[in-house]
């Protein structure tokens, strides 16, 4: 079984973030949510193959319970995630994750631009990010970072902070392309025609660059928006991206255990089991596994059609995406 763990509490939070997360929780708060989780995970009864804390910043929690909580479910060799806000990283926090099980590490880094980082509202400028990231690698191997591409402001794909960052030792890396909220303050400052977004075309030209430079540090590209060393892949996300169960505990936090569908570990809704059976195929299609349509004839004639637009490479049953295909893939699976 997988588990999914959010904390929705956040320094401060960030302009163009729509994530359920808030700034400005007390000690108390967090220390009950937390007594709140341990409760939650003491009823865990399997083996837990993958834990992921993802947030907000679950480095702003006293995790300890959660750890004792976890140590009688998790299998032998589990992947044991947490996310990291580079302002929460010191060297006694990185002991004890590691003395918790914790063995992979994905920090926020966003952008490695200062003015970005500052007009995002991060906090921390570049320098501070790569000491961090410093820490964090003289305690953990298995270490990865996300960045927003296309936020206001960047001016070209690669700079020569990248020639830094190619030094760090990444073992992954999340690339996701901005996408403008409404309700963030990034959504009220376009609306007042104080910031404006580069166009589709330049964000992909960037991606595709960005691409090309983690391909030359040995970072391949195994989801739409993920890269890695091969071997790093996050087993987490690729478990669900794979189709299999995952509990979700935390506000907010959906799960996914056979029909059931689960908002913070209570069910919300049973659906079909060829509702079912469709989800866990069509997520497939965002990895380079690929979708297999075996138990989707019927869907031959449009996925040869893509194949024909060189969206998609393969032939029934298998179909991966291509280059182009990996831009529109929500537009492919929205007409399946
Ligand atoms: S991007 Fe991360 S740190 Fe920033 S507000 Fe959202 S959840 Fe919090």
């Amino acid at each position: 079984m997988n588990l999914y763990v959010h904390f929705p509490f956040c320094r401060r939070k960030c302009t163009y973030c729509a994530l359920h997360s808030r700034a400005g929780s007390s000690p108390s708060d967090r220390a009950e949510h937390v007594r709140r989780l341990a409760e939650c995970m003491a009823k865990i009864g399997e083996p837990l193959t993958t834990i992921y804390f993802g947030g907000g910043s679950p480095g702003l929690c006293d995790l300890s319970p959660l750890f004792d909580a976890l140590r009688p479910v998790t299998a032998q060799d589990a992947e044991f995630t947490v996310e990291l806000h580079p302002l929460d990283v010191t060297p006694e926090l990185m002991r004890s994750l590691k003395a918790g099980g914790v063995n992979r590490i994905s920090m926020g880094v966003q952008s490695l631009d200062d003015g970005i980082l500052s007009a995002m509202g991060r906090g921390y400028s570049f320098a501070e990010a790569e000491r961090a990231f410093a820490i964090v690698r003289e305690h953990f191997d298995n270490v990865g970072i996300d960045l927003i591409v296309g936020y206001p402001g960047e001016t070209a794909a690669l700079t020569p902070r990248h020639a830094r960052l190619a030094k760090w030792g990444l073992s992954h890396c999340s690339a996701y392309s901005l996408i403008l909220e409404q309700g963030t303050a990034l959504a009220a400052l376009e609306r007042h025609g104080r910031i404006s977004l580069p166009d589709d075309d330049t964000v992909l030209n960037r991606i595709a660059i960005l691409s090309r430079f983690l391909a030359d540090i040995g970072l391949e590209r195994y989801e739409i928006s993920n890269y890695a060393i091969p071997g790093r892949e996050c087993r987490h996300n690729l478990s669900v991206w794979r189709g299999e169960d995952y509990i979700g505990l935390g506000e907010g936090a959906m799960g996914r255990i056979g029909l059931a569908r689960t908002r913070d570990g209570e069910v919300t809704e049973q659906v079909t089991p060829e509702f079912d059976v469709k989800e866990r195929t069509l997520f497939r299609l965002r990895t380079r596994d690929g979708l297999d349509a075996t138990r989707f004839p019927h869907w031959r004639h449009r996925l040869d059609g893509f194949v024909a637009e060189g969206l998609l490479s393969g032939e029934f049953p298998i179909y991966r995406l291509t280059e182009r295909g990996t831009e529109v893939c929500d537009s492919i699976l929205s007409e399946l």
